[in-house]
């Protein structure tokens, strides 16, 4: 969520800051603002409500302001609404501070009164300003922005990632960070920060992770790290092996398209590393078998679509190890006093590994003595590296706010972790843990034949965009996949959507079926196909129109009932959703397109959300 990039060197840097919160625009934002301080025209700052394109033309692409060091920041706001006053760079009173910040402060009211009645004017309603003005008050008492800045953190409490600039410092960002990402990159002559690593792919891979607590000074030559005490730190640095293509439209007309469209590859890159000799190996977890045998409960926490995730692994894992699994949402996690002891296994899902709410989750759980494990996307993020054990998904940069090859590759790497701690157990027959593992690898082509012919996908998304609420049913695995389908309708066209377990329509929405509603029916979990039909037929009882998504071989049952059938391969039953959420994500893309969305950006949405 939000964006921060900072760029110190021997090039203007505007026009860098511009690129780089280009980069970062897929992340969601509401408004956008750069700072420069150059030798001419001293600290320049230019800041606009709406999309990047909009600073870009106010700044001439950066023409405007000169000098080779500065910071940007695209705003998602959380405190005061998005407008030009309240966008980031933030000022101090003096004009010679400008900061950004991704994040929440907490505490900023008590602080903000305590500066008002030290006679401090704020221009905006955010709670940033606070920190910018609270700067300046440090600075004037002690005359080291270094020192003003370690009094300053030790005032203020909430989430942050800050970027500093002051005009008595011609030379120098300074950088601090706290429950918020923000990287170090290291150029040539010049040096970079930036919460997101895809802003400054372009310019090095050679990077140091902040950990919370740390401040770091850069200039064009070094970059120098400290604790919270002002301590110098020598911090081990990361080599980001990303292709900067992937990061890339590459032609197609949305991320979000080439996204749905990689998944094959992404479950293939998630899944083969870790089979070896017919058998799930997990080198990346230190997880025994006499750890597995002392489990007694596992949750998994998770927000959004990684939730979803995880109510499908439910499924699967309960099968697989009959054992309780719980799926809490993870802003919910932490204040339900969760039943959390050392023989509790946690698994935190996040594609960004940022996400706040599952951050603190893990940390709660942590806290209460459980065992984590984290399945992220993005190497070295917070989540991944607070967690005891990572499963990184592989999955190569998602650009697209609404997730697809997210989703299913953490469905991917939860059947993994499923069928490792089932093989430590031996709670599942032999021959059905090879089915599940060869029809796991299998996954991939089949869904690539899917992809083949999915215009009939488009075909139904073009007859039934114009419905204004729309109802995805199913039973067990077909529920909870309905769950993201439905999500993905939300997410991306705002049509009214709802994901019901069919067998409680009757128990209430049934009400809310009228003539020409239209219901997407799910019948790919064959154990169950009769009874979903019974509901089907409740539905077009009612008037419903009837979109169905089953399997080929069930195809010819469901088109006796349903009015329009989608069907996909045949894979085990436990992994049928892998291949059924296919046809639903680009079912949405394409309702959305017929509705002229904004697809990769939805409104109000952000890619990794990092504020509670
Ligand atoms: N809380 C800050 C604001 O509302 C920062 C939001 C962000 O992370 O973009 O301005």
């Amino acid at each position: 969520m939000c964006g921060i990039i900072g760029f110190v060197g021997r090039q203007e840097a505007a026009p860098i800051l511009l690129d780089g919160l280009a980069q970062m625009e897929y992340r969601g934002y509401d408004s956008a603002g750069i700072a420069v301080r150059g030798p001419e025209k001293g600290l320049q700052v230019m800041k606009s409500k709406g999309r990047l394109q909009a600073l870009s033309d106010l700044t001439h692409q950066g023409a405007d302001l000169t000098g080779p060091l500065g910071i940007g920041h695209t705003r998602w706001a959380t405190h005061g609404e998005p407008n030009d006053v309240n966008a980031h760079p933030h000022v101090s009173e003096n004009g010679k501070i400008a900061l950004v910040h991704n994040g929440i402060i907490e505490n900023y009211l008590e602080i903000k009164e305590q500066l008002m009645n030290h006679g401090v004017t704020f221009t905006s309603d955010t709670d940033s300003e606070v920190v910018a003005q609270l700067l300046e008050y440090h600075y004037n008492e002690c005359g080291s922005m270094t020192e003003a800045v370690g009094r300053c953190l030790r005032r203020i409490e909430g989430a942050y990632a800050l970027g500093i600039i002051c005009a008595d410092y011609p030379n120098a960002i300074i950088a601090a960070r706290k429950d918020a990402p923000l990287i170090l990159g290291f150029g040539e002559n010049e040096n970079f920060i930036a919460s997101d690593v895809t802003a400054i792919l372009k310019h090095t891979r050679d990077v140091i992770y902040m950990n919370d607590g740390e401040i770091a000074v850069l200039t064009a030559d070094s970059i120098d790290v400290f604790d919270d005490e002002l301590t110098p730190l020598n911090r081990e640095h990361s080599y980001v092996d990303w292709d900067a293509e992937a990061a890339e439209k590459g032609g197609y007309p949305h991320f979000m398209f080439k996204e749905i469209l990689e998944q094959p590859e992404a479950i293939r890159k998630t899944v083969s590393p870790r089979v070896r000799g017919g058998r799930v190996v997990l080198d990346d977890i230190a997880l025994t078998a006499d750890y597995a045998r002392r489990i007694s409960r596992i949750y998994m926490i998770a927000c959004g679509s990684a939730y979803y995730a995880g109510m499908v692994e439910k499924y699967v894992w309960e099968t697989l190890l009959r054992r309780p699994v719980e799926v809490v949402l993870a802003s919910e996690f932490r204040y339900c006093q969760p039943l959390v002891d050392e023989n509790t296994f946690v698994i935190a899902i996040s594609q960004s590994g940022e996400t706040l709410d599952t951050m603190a989750a893990l940390r709660e759980a942590k806290r209460l003595g459980g065992r984590t494990l984290a399945v992220c996307n993005v190497v070295g993020s917070s989540i991944a590296r607070e967690a005891d054990d990572v499963l990184y998904t592989w999955a190569g940069p998602e650009i697209a706010v609404a997730t697809s090859k997210g989703y299913s590759t953490q469905l991917a790497a939860l059947d993994l972790v499923g069928l490792y701690l089932a093989d430590l157990l031996g709670t599942v027959e032999k021959a059905e843990y090879d089915a599940i593992l060869t029809e796991l690898q299998a996954l991939p082509d089949k869904m690539q034949q899917y992809l083949e012919h999915y215009e009939e996908t488009q075909y139904y998304a073009s007859r039934y965009f114009n419905h204004n609420s729309i109802f995805f049913i199913g039973r067990n695995l077909d529920f909870a996949m309905g769950l993201e389908g439905s999500l993905k309708l939300k997410e991306i066209s705002y049509i009214h959507s709802e994901a019901y377990a069919s067998g409680e329509l009757k128990h209430g929405t049934i009400s809310l079926i009228e003539p020409g509603t239209l219901v997407v029916a799910l019948g790919t979990h064959a154990p169950l196909f009769d009874k979903a039909m019974s509901n089907v037929v409740e539905v077009k009882a009612r008037g419903a129109t009837v979109l169905a998504v089953t399997t080929d071989s069930l195809r010819e049952s469901m088109e006796k009932t349903a009015d329009a059938v989608i069907s996909i391969p045949e894979t085990h039953q436990l992994l049928q959703p892998s291949l059924g959420i296919v046809p639903l994500q680009l079912f949405a893309y394409y309702v959305a397109l017929q509705r002229g969305c904004d697809i990769d950006k939805p409104r109000n949405l952000a890619k990794s959300v990092t504020v509670e």
